[in-house]
Order: C-alpha cells, then structure tokens, then sequence
C-alpha cells in the first residue's frame, strides 16, 4: 500500500519535490515508535502536502472515525476470544486432575482389597488352627499340654477377632473410596460435558471471526492509507493510551466524549465547521461533532 501511494505523490508536479520529500519522511516517521514527546499540541494543523491531501478535514475527520468503529469491532473479537481460550485450558486441567484423582482413589481400592483378601486368609489359617487344637484337647495327657493348647486356642481365637474388626474397617474405607469415585466420576462427566462445549464455542468464534477479522483488517488497511500519516500515528498513539480504545470521540451534552470534560463554546463551534483537526485540552482525543458521528 505504501509502494502505491508514494507512486500517486510521484505523479505531482516538480515543483513540489521538496514538500513531497517532507510526506515521505513523515511517512517513514509513522513507521517509528512515535515518541511521547510528539504528543499533538491543541490542534493538529498538517501543512505538509501528501498523497491524501485532495480530501478534507472533514473527510479525514470521517476516515479517522470509520477506522476507529472498525478497529474497536477488532478489539471486540479479540475480547470475545480472550476468555474462552482460559475457560477451555481451565476445564482441561480441571479433568485432568479429576481423572489423576479417579486413578488414585482406583488404587487405594485395589490395596483395600488386597489387604481385606489377607485378612480372610488370616482369619482361615487361624480358624483351621483353633480347630486343630480343640480336636488335640481330647487326647491331652497332662495340665502343661491342656494349658498349652488352651492358650494357643486364645491366642488364634484373638487374632480371628482382629481380622474381622480390620476387614471392617477396610471394608469402611472401601465404601468411602468408592464413594468419592462415585462423585469425582459424576464431576468428570459433568466436566467433560462443559469442556465439549466450550471447546465447539471458541472452535466456531474462531472461524467465524476468523473471516470477520480478516475483512476488517483489510478495511482499516484500506482506510489507514486514506489518513494523513502523521495523523494517523497520533490517533494510534492516543488509541493506545486511551483506556476505551477511543482516539476520536464526539461532543455530548457540551463536553468531550473520552473525559468528560466542558468545551469552550468557540471551540465547540470550530469543531463544528470541521474545518481544523481539533483535540481535547484535557484527554487529548480528537474532537468531532456528533453528526459527523452519525449521532444526532
Ligand atoms: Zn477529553
């Protein structure tokens, strides 16, 4: 696009060599990061000749105002976008972590389970145990071999009696394992559900604002090399710095439309003959007139 219009300034007379030499160097100065001492004074009076001299304040003043509408349209996308991609990551992470949870939870059951099967084993050998000393019992030839025996009875029968009570406690940790895999597996779904969707949103904001964006960018191109460019380079740095990303904004109720702030009524009626770039003494955003805004 630049090629083009330094083509168009190629074509103006000779005798403005010189004044056109000044356009290009301030179009290459456009290209820099503008430095804030170059902050716009009042108003901003462009004497230089350039490609888009042939239109008017009131023209430029049009320009600027589309290619801020289109520019904020742009930024809208981008703040559509800007919080589905988080919510996205946030689910994702969220089942991840439900299904390493899940998995945990799967393992304590399985030991549960081994350590319950180990109890019964106990509780069998101890069992065949106590029953092979009640039958020894009959046949006892004295006090020692009767006391003996009585004692591993006990013993046996004791050890059966703490492997039932552990077989219930596991059994009870168990069932509260199980539970919590009830739930997380319930959350999970519920999860995942969310995760789907979310995920087809931003798959259809992106490719429907893909081409949205892409239109509007081509505009602003567009538009941008119809905007003198050192004005142009002050409405960019004034948009930047502007926390609504408005660079140009119109009067309402007798004060600018970015601060708020009254405007002398002579100023107000030099914005209205769009006749000089005029900016906010306060906020420094340009000054346009509502109809010119399409606002009545
Ligand atoms: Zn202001």
């Amino acid at each position: 696009m630049a090629k083009k219009v330094s083509e168009k300034t190629e074509k103006k007379s000779a005798e403005s060599t010189a004044k056109k030499e000044k356009a290009v160097a301030s179009k290459a100065d456009a290209n820099k990061p503008v430095s804030t001492d170059e902050v716009p004074d009042v108003s901003i009076e462009t004497e230089e000749r350039t490609a888009t001299d042939e239109l008017t304040v009131e023209q430029r003043l049009t320009n600027l105002y589309k290619l801020q509408t289109i520019l904020s349209e742009i930024d809208k996308i981008k703040i559509l976008r800007g919080d589905l991609p988080l919510e996205v990551q946030d689910l994702e992470d969220e089942v991840a972590g439900l299904q390493t949870r899940i998995q945990n939870y799967q393992l304590d059951s399985k030991e549960l389970d081994t350590a319950i099967g180990q109890q019964r084993i106990k509780i069998t050998d101890s069992t065949a145990l106590v029953n092979k000393y009640k039958e020894q019992l009959d046949n006892v030839r004295n006090n020692r071999e009767f006391d003996s025996l009585s004692k591993e009875i006990e013993f046996q029968t004791l050890e059966v009696e703490l492997a039932e009570k552990r077989i219930r406690e596991f059994t009870a940790d168990s069932k509260a394992v199980a539970d919590e895999i009830a739930k997380s597996k319930t959350l999970l779904e519920e999860r995942q559900s969310d995760l789907k969707s979310k995920k087809k949103e931003l798959n259809e904001v992106i490719s429907e604002t893909k081409i949205q964006e892409e239109q509007l960018r081509e505009k602003a191109k567009n538009l941008e090399t119809t905007i003198e460019p050192r004005l142009l380079a002050a409405f960019k740095r004034i948009r930047k710095n502007a926390r609504n990303g408005l660079a140009v904004v119109y009067i309402q109720r007798d004060a600018c439309g970015g601060c708020f702030n009254k405007i002398p009524p002579q100023r107000q009626l030099d914005i209205k003959l769009r006749k000089k770039t005029i900016v906010c003494e306060h906020c420094g955003r340009i000054l346009i007139d509502p109809q010119l805004a399409g606002v009545e």
